[in-house]
């Protein structure tokens, strides 16, 4: 048998979660963000069902790179841009269009000789303070660019925002400001907004909207449930019960004995661990669903199995259930409980656990490693 610990994706919320996108910046086009292997999702599962995207975002050159191997054809920004002549040449020969956020960039676009120009996004620091042109290097920059014969036309000019997710904040009010008055005078086409900014700052939206997180159905909201914002999980992070012991009251339960039964009870075993992405540092109380009824995890998480209070389900037994976050556990409050957000969550579900592409997911189904369909990897 394979191992229970799997990744159920839920194609049809994936699409709902952009339709949202959609009705949110109605008339912009959308980059779905699909860097990290598309938030740990399967990147390419993710940008063949988003059939409607106007575009695709990724971090490096390979994401790039796998996505034309999947025949997709739309507009791919590499956000980090290029850091040097080989993923340059690379870049270019993959029709990525690429972020210019530093002078040395601008002059590798002028010293490369491209057998055809690449598309080019200009990045202007407005106040994120970590990629971006300084907004007064900016108008030289641009003139540069236009002038370049390996850059296709139109440029384009975007931002990172780094407090959308504070919903009502000043310094994005400000970095909305400043970033429009650079625009206008470039009379560039533009993008700002992240997930936060698609759901909390219409001002930010743009002609290109670039949601990531909100695509995956988890809120970018400090405090946030994506259910909230109407989205839906896309990824159930589902194992199985492989053991059920009663234990003695006084029992010290796995490595360091950290947790000591307070009663005779029972205690599940859990065949997922921090080998599979479940977080090493998630406490003892952190909710876990067992046959879709929250109980509590108690004593360390190891590498390939965790331990459960077995208390509210005193009837379990080997092979029940077990939902780590996702449908009827959202992995924000996960998160809370790690210190952690969902984005780290969910991107870093391991390789090893088997991504389950489906239609749709029901609580149920998404429990049945058996009816498996579209398993990869
Ligand atoms: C990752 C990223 C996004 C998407 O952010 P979310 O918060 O996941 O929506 C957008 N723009 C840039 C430049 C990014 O790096």
């Amino acid at each position: 048998m394979t191992r229970p610990a799997r990744a159920f994706i839920d194609l049809a919320a994936l699409r709902h979660n952009f339709q949202q996108v959609r009705e949110r910046a109605s008339g912009c086009r959308v980059l779905a963000v699909v860097k990290a292997d598309a938030y740990g999702h399967g990147a390419g599962a993710v940008a063949t069902a988003l059939e409607d995207a106007d575009g695709f975002a990724v971090a490096r050159v390979q994401e790039g790179r796998e996505l034309r191997a999947l025949g997709i054809d739309r507009p791919v920004v590499l956000l980090s841009g290029v850091s040097s002549e080989q993923e340059l040449a690379d870049a270019a020969e993959l029709r990525l269009d690429l972020v210019v956020h530093h002078d040395s960039q601008t002059a590798a676009l002028e010293r490369a000789a491209l057998r055809e120009p690449v598309g080019v996004w200009v990045k202007v620091d407005t106040g994120m303070h970590r990629l971006g042109l300084a907004p007064e290097r900016v108008p030289d920059t641009w003139r540069r660019l236009e002038a370049c014969p390996s850059v296709a036309a139109p440029l384009r000019l975007m931002t990172h925002l780094a407090r959308a997710d504070e919903r009502g904040d000043p310094s994005t009010a400000d970095q909305i400001t400043r970033f429009m008055s650079l625009a206008q005078a470039a009379g560039a086409e533009t993008s700002l907004a992240n997930s936060a900014g698609v759901l909390a700052w219409p001002a930010a939206h743009g002609h290109w909207v670039r949601p990531g997180i909100m695509l995956y159905g988890i809120s970018p909201f400090v405090g946030g449930r994506g259910e909230a914002d109407g989205l839906r999980p896309v990824m159930t992070f589902a194992s199985r019960l492989i053991a059920v012991n009663r234990l003695s009251k006084g029992d010290a339960i796995g490595y360091g004995g950290t947790w000591t039964c307070p009663e005779d009870m029972p205690v599940g075993v859990v065949a997922v661990g921090y080998g599979d992405g479940y977080p090493r540092h998630a406490p003892a109380g952190t909710p876990v669903l067992v046959n879709g009824t929250r109980v509590a995890l108690i004593g360390r998480v190891s590498m390939d199995l965790v331990t459960v209070d077995l208390r509210p389900q005193p009837a379990a037994a080997p092979g029940d259930p077990v939902v780590l976050w996702g449908r009827g556990l959202p992995a924000e409050e996960i998160a809370e409980h790690v210190g952690s957000i969902g984005y780290e969550l969910v991107t870093r579900v391991a390789p090893r656990v088997a991504r389950v592409t489906r239609e749709f997911v029901e609580t149920g189904d998404a429990q049945s490693p058996s009816a498996s369909a579209g398993e990869s990897r």
